[in-house]
């Protein structure tokens, strides 16, 4: 693939609004890659970006939209990282210490969770059950504060901190990432691992895979997903045409994003996004990948909606 390109080779063309909840929420074209890729090519600084720079959920729906292959998500990681706002956030962070990363690991499959299934002690289970006993499991956070977090907010990880993070990680042959977010570092991070997201990890199991009916509405998990695009739309295309269920797919294929579970929303009316994700569909049921579309969905519809994990 050809090399990402930077803010100023933006034409203009604002594809990148088609699928962006944030523009669907707000119309307002400084909120966008548009917005902020144009300021940019006029001076404009990171403080000036500041409203605009904190309103991006980094669901990736904008960057395989990008016929000029600019690396948006990186334009927002960049800016946060100048940003003093960010800065003080983490500093704040890192006064309350949350528990050090689980013991020691060594074995095949590391499935490394975030917090809300951290916090949904039976969804995990049934997880643990489809994958069988040899997996270990990991919370994806560290003795200083939330690595997830951070990245979203473009904080540097310092070596040290990375080095402890990691070290479990390395003795295993594969991860599995419910964060798409650290999913997309930990490709980087650890290059003799095979590192995949947890919807394309259950969807590839035929226990799984044989629960699914062509009535269903499967709902992809956009940051995961658009982070690897070119890969995944296969995957996700073969899962389709197999099961014959319909999927958050745009005629460009994004995954329309309900950013349930992004860090940074609140310029988005998740309940609109999910309207009109079903907008003309009368699906039997809805099946999520993300733990937090379980609530978003089950807040405006009456379709019965499961995690994936939960086709048993
Ligand atoms: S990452 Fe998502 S919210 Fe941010 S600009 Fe792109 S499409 Fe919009
Ligand atoms: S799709 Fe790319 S080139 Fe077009 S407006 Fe958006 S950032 Fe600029």
């Amino acid at each position: 693939m050809n090399a990402k390109r930077n803010y100023s080779a933006c034409s203009g063309c604002s594809l990148c609004l088609l699928s962006c909840p944030v523009w669907r929420s707000t119309h307002d074209i400084r909120l966008t890659p548009h917005g902020r890729a144009k300021a940019m090519q006029h001076g404009a600084s990171a403080n000036d970006l500041r409203e605009s720079v904190e309103s991006c959920t980094l669901c990736g729906a904008c960057e395989p939209a990008c016929p000029e292959n600019i690396d948006l998500l990186g334009m927002v990681s960049g800016l946060r990282a100048s940003s003093p706002l960010f800065k003080r956030r983490v500093e704040v962070g890192m006064d309350g210490v949350l528990p050090a990363p689980t013991d020691e690991i060594s074995t095949p499959t590391i499935l490394l969770i975030d917090h809300a299934l951290a916090e949904n002690p039976a969804l995990l289970e049934s997880i643990i059950q489809h994958f069988g006993g040899s997996l270990a499991i990991g919370v994806a956070r560290d003795s200083g504060f939330d690595i997830s977090h951070d990245l979203c907010d473009g904080i540097a990880i310092d070596e040290e901190r990375l080095a402890n993070f990691l070290s479990p990680l390395k003795t295993t042959l594969r991860v599995i990432v419910a964060d798409g977010h650290l999913q997309h570092a930990l490709k980087t991070w650890l290059p003799g691992v095979t590192v995949v997201s947890l919807g394309e990890a259950l969807s590839t199991l035929p226990q799984v895979r044989q629960q699914l009916r062509d009535s269903d509405f499967y709902v992809i998990e956009s940051v995961a997903f658009h982070r690897d695009h070119a890969r995944l739309i296969s995957h996700y295309d073969n899962l389709r045409l197999t099961i014959g269920c319909t999927m958050n797919l745009d005629l460009q294929r994004m995954a329309i994003p309900t950013t349930a579970s992004a860090r940074h929303s609140g310029k988005v009316n998740v309940d609109d996004q999910v309207r009109w994700i079903l907008e003309g569909r009368q699906p039997s049921r809805i099946v999520v990948e993300d733990v937090a579309d379980i609530a978003a969905f089950g807040r405006v519809t009456d379709t019965p909606v499961v995690h994936l994990a939960n086709l048993i």
